[in-house]
Parts: C-alpha cells; structure tokens; sequence
C-alpha cells in the first residue's frame, strides 16, 4: 500500500519573482555587443546574438532572461525590417511569459517590438504579435490597459531616475522594463546586474 504524503504547502515566494542572478562576464560582453550593433543599425547582429543568448538561457533553465532576449531579437528583426522572424521571436516571449504565469511581465518590450512593427509599416504583423499578445494576457485575467496602468502608476510614485544605460552591458534602461525591488533599486532585464536610481 502506499502512503499518501502529507501536504505541505511550498515556503511563499510570489512565483517567479525573484531575480534571477547577474549573468556570466562572457555573456555580458555578448549583450554588449548585440546592445551596440543595434545601435549602429547592425539590426541582423544583434537579433543573431539576442536569439542565440535567449537559447543559451532556456537551456540553462533561466526562462524570463531567455524571454527578455527573445522579445529583443524580435524588436531588432522588427527595427531591421524582417517582420515574419520578429513576430516569431516576439511569440517565443510572449510563450515563455505565459507559461511563467507573467506575461504581463514581457508585455512592455513585447509593445515596443508591436511599435517598431507598425512603424515600419508592418501592420499585418503587428496585428498578429498584438493578437497573441492580448490573448496570454487574457489568459490570466489582464489586459495590456490594465498593465500600462499598473506600469504609469508605479512610475509615478517613483522619484528616482534610472541611468540611461546599465554599466555592465550596455543596454538602455527602460523604467517599465526593468525588475524594480524597491524605490531606488533595481535590477537590469539583461544581465541581471543592480541598479541604483537616483
Ligand atoms: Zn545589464
């Protein structure tokens, strides 16, 4: 006969909360430079190491960093005019994020690959990222309005002002993207290193 195990309810943590640790130098150097090849317009490069650190991070059982270089892989197709790998990206991190129970938390730069979609004048695709994107928040009872809401709340009770660029990779700091821990402290989405705002 077997025994049924007594339930004991896992020690509360909010799920999939708590930042994942600073990267590796070799992969901080590798999202230096795929930040600096988008900025030179290299969008090809940067979306090739984007992809390639968003696989490495999967396997390596880091989901968000893995859909955080995902949505940016799919924002340089979008920026570099590939339309059809920028929706196929940007669904890979609007996947992962709803599988996290978090699509909200992808919801921010996965807007800004829809943006630089329509911008491009790619509105079928556009469409169709936003279509997914509204369904997996959908799927747990949110709304893109309802998380630009919660975002543009939280900014404005914040009085500190993120650097421009994270130190230790390079990549701009968006106050809406990065993992804040409290008023003045957060963490950067790439690498995972501490950010002091001031
Ligand atoms: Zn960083």
């Amino acid at each position: 006969m077997f025994r049924r195990r007594p339930f004991r309810p896992p020690p509360f943590r909010p799920l999939g909360r708590r930042p994942p640790p600073p990267v590796a130098p070799r992969v901080r150097r590798a999202l230096r430079r795929a930040h600096e090849a988008l900025e030179r317009g290299d969008a090809a490069e940067a979306a090739r190491i984007f992809r390639r650190l968003g696989e490495e991070a999967e396997r390596r059982g880091m989901p968000l960093r893995a859909a955080i270089a995902f949505a940016e892989a799919a924002y340089a197709e979008a920026v570099g005019g590939d339309a059809r790998r920028a929706v196929e990206e940007g669904e890979r991190a609007v996947e992962i994020g709803a599988h996290l129970g978090r699509p909200g938390r992808v919801a921010p730069a996965v807007g800004r690959v829809i943006e630089a979609l329509r911008r491009g004048g790619h509105e079928a695709e556009a469409a169709e990222l936003e279509a997914r994107l509204d369904a997996a928040l959908e799927a747990v009872g949110t709304s893109r309005r309802e998380v630009a809401d919660r975002l543009a709340a939280a900014r404005g009770q914040r009085r500190a002002q993120l650097p421009a660029k994270c130190e230790a990779c390079g990549a701009p700091l968006l106050p809406d993207e990065v993992e804040w821990h409290d008023d003045t402290t957060a963490s950067c989405p790439y690498c995972g290193s501490p950010i002091k705002a001031v």
